[in-house]
């Protein structure tokens, strides 16, 4: 589980420094994470391994999968921050528990909040 989430995380990230800059560079992956860069390299050997994943020297890309899974992910950091805000969690708690709970929240939740999100418009 642990595994899977930090993988998430991962893939989150990559996806997230990707929209404001094409080549993702493994050193800008550690700083955001907060991680080392072996940390990195593990992870991304992880990644690799799963298919999520292509690297070129220290640039890393996204794979047809890995894009796929790092949108659905995103998405429901999103969507949870979204609601935790409306609730009156100021942003910054509101991005990391969305950050922790998006990878635990099981589908029938995480349905309900989509669900309740759609049919509250923001004003
Ligand atoms: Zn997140």
């Amino acid at each position: 589980m642990e595994y899977e989430q930090s993988l998430e995380d991962y893939l989150e990230t990559i996806l997230i420094l990707r929209q404001s800059s094409n080549e993702v560079h493994q050193v800008e992956v550690a700083r955001r994470l907060g991680v080392s860069q072996p940390a990195v390299n593990k992870a991304i050997r992880k990644l690799k391994e799963a298919g999520y994943v292509r690297t070129e020297g220290m640039h890393i890309f996204l794979t047809e999968s890995g894009n796929k899974r790092a949108a659905e992910t995103y998405d429901k950091h999103c969507n949870i921050r979204d609601l935790l805000m409306r609730i009156g969690v100021d942003e910054a708690a509101a991005e990391r528990d969305a950050c922790a709970i998006e990878h635990v929240i099981g589908s029938e939740t995480y349905a309900a909040i989509c669900a309740y999100i759609e049919s509250h418009p923001k004003d």
